[in-house]
């Protein structure tokens, strides 16, 4: 029986890999594409070996080419971490807007439905609190998180056009804070760097008074609400994320508790321009998709602490010297 195919960008990456799981999972046959710039091998290495699952080494920002019929596209490719932004401005820009118009001609010239990775961060410094998608946010354009945000409210603005003008079936997820196995240690997230922390015996690093707030989501839970969204039939922009807010300060605690680890918090500087707050509003997952996250903060940081406790020694005090070109 032939498969249903489904190409996915940024396949190499934390959310990407889980995807390819996923749609494996599902029963279809996944096309995984990954430039390896932040996306790791190791995520996928499980899958080389199936028959169902092929991999291109390629940066969807230039001209991308598959051969064969594709029924869905998901655009998972991009730098996610402001760490990874700031060091990599120029190609964050590029892989959504000049990668996202790439794959949008694929999915035009293979009639295929396509779902674009899109952020909170679209609602930048929030002055509406929680975030629904009819908010438009608050961006500086011209700050460290600029090349990302402005990236991805183009991406949204592009994906809106495509539908608009060529009926294209498209589908645009906002995706709040997540965490789970695979998030890089030292890609500067929160959660990698308090557990990585924890582990190492060091003091945990919370920036500022550790008031600002987000709002987690255990990735499971994201990619069942990714999932629902692109069987869907609605094209406008869907938060996905996990409503459960609490401060950095706390969050902090909680990482600690959880390891047992004897350390504290220490308060560095707070980086520009970081979110106050942020927290999504789920109704239209809700109303829409019968969507809610069902895996609680405990239950899941236990899993990912997990995770991090059975990486190598040498990997936890590693620190990433990544080529970025
Ligand atoms: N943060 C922190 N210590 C760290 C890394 C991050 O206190 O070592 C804070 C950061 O300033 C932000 C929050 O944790 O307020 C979440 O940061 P992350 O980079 O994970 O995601 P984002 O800011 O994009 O939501």
């Amino acid at each position: 029986m032939t498969k249903e195919r489904v190409l996915i960008t940024g396949a190499a990456g934390f959310l990407g890999s889980h995807l390819c799981d996923k749609f494996i999972k599902e029963g279809y046959h996944v096309i995984g594409m990954d430039n390896l710039v932040t996306g790791d091998m190791r995520n996928i290495e499980h899958l080389m070996k199936l028959e169902h699952f092929e991999f291109y080494h390629h940066d969807v920002s230039k001209y991308v080419h598959v051969p064969g019929e594709i029924k869905y596209i998901l655009h998972f490719a991009s730098p996610a971490s402001p760490i990874d932004y700031l060091k990599i401005p120029i190609q964050t820009l590029k892989v959504s807007s000049l990668g996202t118009h790439n794959i949008l001609g694929l999915a035009r010239a293979k009639k295929a439905r396509v779902l674009v990775a899109s952020t909170s961060e679209v609602y930048g410094d929030p002055v509406v609190h929680p975030q629904t998608e009819d908010y438009w946010g608050n961006v500086n354009p011209v700050g460290p998180r600029g090349c990302y945000d402005e990236a991805k409210r183009f991406m949204e603005a592009i994906t809106m056009a495509y539908h608009n003008v060529h009926n294209l079936e498209t589908r645009i997820i906002r995706i709040f804070n997540t965490y789970g196995p695979r998030m890089r240690l030292n890609d500067g997230r929160v959660l990698p760097a308090f557990i990585g922390q924890a582990l190492r015996g060091e003091d945990l690093t919370m920036f500022g008074d550790g008031s600002q707030t987000r709002s987690f989501c255990y990735v499971a839970d994201l990619v069942d609400g990714i999932y629902k969204l692109l069987l869907s039939d609605y094209h406008l922009p869907v938060n996905i994320g996990n409503p459960s807010e609490i401060t950095i300060k706390e969050f902090g605690e909680e990482i600690l508790k959880l390891t047992g680890a004897n350390q504290k918090l220490i308060s560095l500087p707070l980086p520009a321009d970081d979110p106050k707050q942020r927290k999504p509003n789920i109704t239209k997952a809700k109303a829409l998709l019968g969507w809610e996250p069902k895996v609680n903060r405990a239950e899941g940081l236990k899993i990912t602490y997990e995770y991090f406790k059975s990486l190598t020694k040498e990997e936890l005090f590693k620190t990433e010297h990544r080529q970025f070109s």
